[in-house]
């Protein structure tokens, strides 16, 4: 990723449709959530923005007092507050004005962090999900020590915290992604291109660090996440993020829910195999789809096809010259990019002929090449996915910026914090 924040765009691809609930995260359909009733009203609560006691009862399928008597135990812990309802069309003015209820944002902070190989960033959200503070930076060294990590980690969190003029005390928790196979639920990290060091228990050494409860996940996850929460993936109970950067990540929501698979590895989709004895993978294994579509693959390709010899270094500069090439009509360099479609869309078609989502988002600093989706590229797709006569699933380009990640991290940190405070087991404390 260049590091650079593309706020326009993320703003623009994250506004809500007119007609949309206002609050965030998912729009779970009622009855599909295993978690007291004070948590999922809690979380339909903000999903939906706002919403008047009868509706919550008819959305959650329990009656008005159950509805009641949890609602008054979460104003009273300071969870929810009550708000002017918008009356609806048809409605008089007369009697008692219609009331809501609404997530009293002050309730909780979260930080979320995103790690990668060329920049870090940070936002805090308050526990309505508003984004209140901000800040990235540019990285030091490309490989470094888990404590180094940690310390980063926590310049970071209170860079932010100075902007937004909350203190660690305030933070109820903290979302970290970034690259790597990463073990979420045990908070450690398999493997990282971050750092040397293998199976690091990062979660607990960040937690230590600052004090605060610390949740971690792989990047792509935390994109995934991010869609979940405040993008197109909303209401959209089966989808999938793919992700073209250094290499193919994929992040999959299934029945609402994060797929995370059973060792943490959630979906591979970049060593997925599209072709025997094929190109050398990074991972060391051949024919792996990123082989033909990661950035280090058109970098080969250009150095064999256009006897150009870059070091790693200048990787992006290759790429945005081989680019040029392409738009100023250079055949081999156009194939290369065409090529690179083709796999692209092999790859897509098998995500949509193994778990059949209603929506692909393609995501990442390379969708710039506008080749890799090309229309006859997406053409290809009808040859390779299942076709019946059903709508085909919709495939949407968002080239967003780094902020966007660190927002997805905040949606895991404020996941883990609901949990933490509402789920089973949790006192309802006073805030
Ligand atoms: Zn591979």
């Amino acid at each position: 990723m260049a590091g650079e924040l593309n706020s326009t765009a993320e703003n623009a691809a994250l506004a809500p449709d007119p007609g949309a609930p206002q609050g965030c995260g998912p729009l779970r359909p009622s009855g599909d959530s295993p978690v007291p009733l004070r948590q999922s009203l809690f979380e339909s609560v903000r999903a939906y923005g706002a919403m008047p006691r009868v509706e919550l009862a008819r959305h959650l399928g329990v009656s008005p007092a159950s509805v009641t008597s949890v609602t008054t135990d979460l104003i009273a812990a300071g969870f929810l507050h009550e708000i002017a309802a918008t009356p609806r069309d048809g409605e008089t003015g007369r009697g008692r004005p219609p009331v809501a209820l609404a997530v009293r944002p002050g309730a909780g902070h979260v930080v979320g962090v995103k790690f990668s190989t060329v920049g870090n960033s940070a936002v805090i959200h308050d526990f309505a999900g508003n984004p209140l503070a901000e800040i990235s930076q540019g990285v030091g060294a490309l490989v470094q020590s888990p404590e180094a990590i940690c310390r980063q980690a926590a310049q970071l969190i209170d860079m932010a915290l100075e902007k937004s003029g909350l203190e660690r005390s305030d933070i109820c928790a903290v979302g970290v992604g970034l690259p790597g196979y990463i073990d979420s639920d045990l908070g450690i990290v398999l493997w990282s291109p971050l750092t040397s060091d293998t199976n690091v228990p990062l979660c607990a050494m960040i937690r230590d660090h600052l004090g605060i409860p610390v949740v971690i996940e792989n990047d792509t996850n935390i994109l995934t996440l991010a869609e979940l929460w405040f993008g197109d993936g909303r209401d959209v109970s089966n989808f999938a993020v793919i992700t073209i950067e250094h290499g193919v990540g994929m992040g999959l929501v299934l029945n609402n829910r994060l797929y995370r698979g059973a060792r943490g590895l959630g979906t591979e989709l970049g060593h997925t195999k599209v072709q025997l004895d094929g190109a050398l993978c990074r991972c060391g294994q051949r024919g792996c789809l990123e082989a033909y579509v990661a950035d280090y693959a058109l970098v080969r390709e250009a150095s064999t096809a256009l006897n150009w010899h870059p070091d790693v270094a200048s990787m992006s500069q290759v790429l945005e010259k081989l680019y040029d090439h392409a738009k100023g009509g250079n055949r081999a360099a156009r194939s290369i990019f065409r090529r690179a479609g083709r796999y692209l869309a092999v790859g897509i078609g098998n995500v949509v002929n193994l778990f059949d989502p209603e929506l692909i988002l393609l995501s990442g600093e390379r969708l710039r090449y506008d080749y890799l989706y090309a229309d006859e590229v997406m053409a290809e797709l009808n040859n390779v996915w299942i076709q019946v006569d059903r709508a085909a699933p919709r495939v949407e380009i968002h080239a967003w910026g780094d902020m966007i990640w660190a927002r997805g991290a905040a949606a895991l940190a404020l996941s883990h914090a609901t949990s933490d405070m509402l789920g089973a087991g949790a006192p309802v404390a006073a805030q």
